[in-house]
């Protein structure tokens, strides 16, 4: 079983490389201006280690669970933190990855901040944007991004590198490409600012349905877990 899942990788990735390198091409832009971060829930901790023998750089999880039970068990690579996260986990993880996707509320940014002044640290966040309006999910909206980043900018021991957004779910990826280019316009509006604390370097947007369009319209990371494990045999 392993085995298949190696040579599904192994497939996936030399695709998508190529994927990757076109969208960034038509946006103006090279291979390497763009991050793969491979979303990598579900998937075993030996697939995961040979994905970053074979070039993953950046790998991602989204549950604190499944990130702790693997975390020792990883080959050296940048560790995300990219799923919702719940306050009282925050202490959990918060010396064990580089950079967390979801500060979805001030709340959650503030026990960060306390996390990481405890430790004597700068953690890096990105502020997640429900860039869809949508009820089911959680982020700020486009219309407070920018006040939302000006107050958590002060918090200690928070550093804001950017936004990520998870757009709604449409029948093709063409219908995110109005989201993603909001996502572009708000990146740029917050970065005119010129917030202490704060720079836009980073705009986590695309998954493995929509990458190419989120590429196109500006994202500089994609995060891809089907398309370069192939599916998962449960919904998350
Ligand atoms: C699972 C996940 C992804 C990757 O999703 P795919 O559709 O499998 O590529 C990206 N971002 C987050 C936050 C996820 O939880």
């Amino acid at each position: 079983m392993e085995k298949s899942s190696i040579s599904i990788f192994d497939e996936n990735y030399k695709q998508i490389i190529s994927n990757i390198a076109r969208a960034a091409e038509k946006s103006g832009r090279k291979y390497e201006d763009i991050t793969l971060l491979a979303a990598t829930k579900t998937v075993d901790v030996n697939v995961i280690n040979h994905a970053i023998k074979s070039g993953i750089e950046f790998i991602g999880e989204n549950r604190v669970q499944e990130l702790l039970s693997k975390y020792d068990d990883y080959a050296p690579a940048h560790k995300h933190f990219i799923g919702h996260l719940q306050t009282n986990k925050v202490k959990d993880i918060i010396d064990k990855v580089e950079l967390i996707h979801s500060v979805d509320s001030y709340k959650l940014a503030t026990e960060i901040s306390k996390q990481a002044v405890k430790r004597n640290i700068t953690m890096d966040i990105l502020l997640e944007i429900n860039i869809g309006e949508e009820q089911s999910k959680s982020g700020f909206c486009y219309d407070e991004a920018v006040e939302a980043a000006q107050k958590i900018a002060l918090l200690d021991g928070i550093k804001i590198k950017g936004l990520m957004a998870i757009p709604p779910i449409c029948e093709n990826s063409g219908q995110n490409r109005v989201y993603f280019a909001k996502m572009k316009k708000l990146f740029i509006d917050i970065d005119t600012k010129k917030i202490d604390n704060s720079s836009m370097d980073i705009l986590s947007m695309g998954m493995s349905d929509d990458y190419e369009a989120a590429i196109e319209e500006g994202a500089n990371m994609v995060r891809l877990g089907t398309a370069l494990f192939g599916r998962r045999n449960y919904n998350i």
